[in-house]
């Protein structure tokens, strides 16, 4: 039985103050929270505040980037030794906006992918088409291809200690959300892929939906057979909406 993951992630938001709070919020309620594991995603600079809040409580931390190199001359760059230092849990890797707006490729993903594992760390692999290509009738093509470039660099095995967050990019941050049926579809063309080479992989595996999830959206989305839990962007800056999701995930 796979055990849902709902990941906040925070994005270029937040500030020491609005951080404290919004971390003291979800402590407040956590308690609610049944069988879920959650987790938050947030800025670098804020990690060491965070983890000193969240240590001994049932709330994970990472963070939203890595480089892919291991160390040395990358200005302005963050290596994974760097996030073990603060204990974080998780990685964000692939996310549509690096991939859109600072060019990641599949290549460079993969090997982000790779190096948060090696350290220990589950990577949060997110794929997820345009919607062009929507339109196009090639979403199915897309989601393989980013999957694909994972399974090649480090084989179906390694997506046993990873997590796959589906996200369309026409519904991030846009309140456009997929509906059940659509994320359901993906979710399952996923799963799919995986058992094709690994059954108990592809069993075990947690697969997120991403897109415009909130409060009001979450149950019907979550009840979806594939769907085992939301990274949430927008709606996880806010304590008593992202419990709701919290807690419609179990
Ligand atoms: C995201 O950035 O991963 C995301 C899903 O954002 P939002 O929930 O705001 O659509």
């Amino acid at each position: 039985m796979r055990k849902s993951l709902v990941a906040g992630n925070w994005k270029m938001n937040g500030s020491r103050d609005s951080i404290r709070a919004l971390l003291g919020g979800i402590l407040d309620g956590i308690g609610e929270v049944n069988t879920a594991s959650v987790a938050v995603c947030a800025p670098f600079v804020y990690l060491q505040q965070v983890s000193e809040q969240l240590v001994g409580s049932p709330v994970a931390w990472g963070a939203q980037n890595v480089s892919e190199h291991e160390k040395g001359a990358f200005t302005g760059e963050i290596a994974v030794s760097m996030l073990q230092d603060f204990n974080c849990g998780y990685v964000i890797v692939g996310h549509s906006e690096r991939r859109s707006l600072y060019g990641e490729d599949d290549a460079l993903v993969a090997a982000k992918f790779a190096r948060v594992r090696a350290a220990g760390m589950t990577p949060i692999l997110c794929v997820g088409e345009t919607l062009e290509e929507r339109e196009a009738g090639i979403t199915e093509k897309v989601v393989a291809r980013q999957l694909q470039a994972v399974l090649d660099a480090e084989g179906v095995g390694a997506l046993a200690d990873a997590v796959v967050a589906y996200e369309p990019v026409w519904a991030i941050g846009t309140g456009k959300t997929a509906s059940p049926e659509q994320a359901q579809e993906v979710h399952a063309f996923i799963r799919g892929m995986i058992a094709a080479q690994d059954a108990a992989v592809a069993e075990g595996l947690v697969i997120q939906y991403g897109g415009s999830m909130k409060g009001t959206n979450a149950a019907e989305l979550l009840a979806q057979p594939d769907i085992d839990g939301g990274l949430i962007g927008g709606a996880s800056l806010d304590a008593a909406e992202f419990l709701t999701i919290c807690k419609a995930a179990g």
